[in-house]
């Protein structure tokens, strides 16, 4: 059996998510072999992406596609436009999706992108060229049935719209190729809110097990984009109290309850939560320390580190972005007595609703809202009773029940196709 390596803050993301994969490989007892193929990555591809620039210059930057296993079904995962979006950090984000997949029992495998660029430096026409070309590059690995990208931080409905059309250009129309594009071009109703609304509706069972009522409770929200400004939304409109929320600029605090409807409409004309009237301002590392019930990292990742787990005050911690939380933090929040809903479950609906909008493209039907929302809902609340249920068996805590299960189903398909 091979020997796991003590957590440390010098990790990268891929060896932090591997750390998971790692201990919970020891406690399942997975043979040597296939804890080997499912702790790599099955292929990478880095593509160079000049960027023509509207004062006719030339920029060039990196992108990179990760196919991380694809035992389950085709590759599926998003694609994010970053500075800190490099090979290490797309290998991680592209794991995640092999284990949420699993964990949310769709038929698809993970993946993952990223452009390592700076969007606010680009015009809109400049990104679209650069999407264009991104895709173009990557095209010869991807495709409906092998891979299929979506939006992450700093890309939109518009995005995949592009990504689309550059695609169909080769291949012919192809909706199939992107989900998370716009309604008008064969997206899925639903699928804007479905990873906040999966956050709130894991939450409203956790709130629900712990015996209490959403409106005992009071709610900050790290990042303020698709997946946390929704979230907030739907928070509220269950009867959390939201009492901070942050995006890059900076973070608000208004502690008889932010106005969220009030609060998107400022967003809308500001660009920013900054400002918004009767809140108070308060800093991105303050909003993650602050005494409130639940906190809901919903930006970026390692937000919680060793350097502050100890200073987190919230009971429990909803991990709506992909990785917020270094091993090393994650141990210190379990001796703290903080109850974490690990990212591969508590964001893992915008993934099923992408499934449904990858179902519904290729058999060319359309569902309806409520249809997409039961069906989140079934997805969302089953997995959520299989990881409470295993976490009680097993006695772990419930990021190492969600690995479980989610390990023992690849691990499975990968035997049963012989490919390990
Ligand atoms: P987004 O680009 O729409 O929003 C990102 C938000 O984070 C913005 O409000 C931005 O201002 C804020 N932000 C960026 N840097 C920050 C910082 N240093 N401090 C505080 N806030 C900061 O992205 P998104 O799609 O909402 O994704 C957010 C997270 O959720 C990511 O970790 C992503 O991987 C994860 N996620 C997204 C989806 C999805 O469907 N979009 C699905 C699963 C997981």
């Amino acid at each position: 059996m091979a020997t796991i390596p003590e957590p440390h803050e010098g990790m990268t993301p891929f060896e932090s998510v591997n750390f998971f994969f790692h201990d919970v490989a020891d406690r399942i007892g997975l043979d040597d072999q296939t804890r080997d193929v499912l702790s790599g990555t099955y292929r990478e591809i880095r593509v160079q992406v000049p960027i023509r620039k509207d004062d006719g210059g030339l920029e060039t930057v990196y992108g990179y596609r990760v196919q991380h296993n694809g035992a389950r079904g085709p590759y599926k995962g998003g694609v994010r436009y970053h500075p800190t979006a490099d090979l290490e950090e797309v290998r991680a984000l592209a794991s995640l999706m092999t284990w949420k997949t699993a964990l949310i029992d769709i038929p698809f495998g993970g993946a993952k992108g990223g452009i390592q660029v700076d969007v606010s430096a680009l015009s809109s026409a400049e990104l679209e060229r650069m999407t264009r070309r991104y895709m173009s590059q990557v095209s010869y690995i991807v495709g409906e049935h092998r891979d299929i990208m979506a939006p992450d931080v700093n890309t939109n409905a518009q995005t995949m719209a592009w990504m689309m059309d550059a695609y169909g250009q080769r291949a012919g129309h192809t909706p199939a190729i992107v989900t998370g594009k716009p309604v008008e071009l064969g997206g899925s109703l639903g699928r804007e809110a479905a990873t906040g609304r999966g956050v709130i509706m894991v939450l409203d069972e956790a709130v629900r097990d712990a015996g209490k009522q959403p409106d005992d409770i009071t709610v900050a929200i790290q990042g303020f984009g698709n997946v946390g400004s929704w979230a907030a939304r739907l928070a509220a409109s269950g009867g959390y109290r939201v009492v901070a929320v942050s995006d890059v600029r900076g973070g608000i605090i208004q502690s008889g309850g932010l106005d969220v409807a009030g609060l998107i409409g400022h967003v809308r004309e500001a660009g920013s939560v900054v400002g918004f009237s009767g809140s108070d301002p308060i800093g991105n590392d303050e909003l993650l320390e602050l005494e409130v019930d639940v906190l809901i990292p919903a930006a970026l990742g390692e937000v919680i580190t060793k350097q502050n787990a100890g200073e987190v005050k919230a009971g429990m911690v909803v991990e709506a972005a992909n990785h917020p939380v270094t091993p090393v933090a994650d141990q210190i929040l379990l001796d703290n007595g903080v109850t974490v809903l690990p990212d591969i479950l508590a964001n893992a609906g915008g993934v099923t609703v992408s499934y449904f909008e990858w179902t519904q493209n290729i058999q060319q039907f359309s569902w309806d809202l409520d249809r997409v929302n039961a069906e989140l809902g079934r997805h969302m609340r089953t997995a959520y009773s299989q990881v409470k249920r295993y976490a009680a068996a097993n006695d772990v805590d419930l990021r190492r029940a969600a690995f479980s299960l989610a390990v023992e189903r690849v691990a499975t398909a990968a035997h049963l196709r012989g490919y390990v």
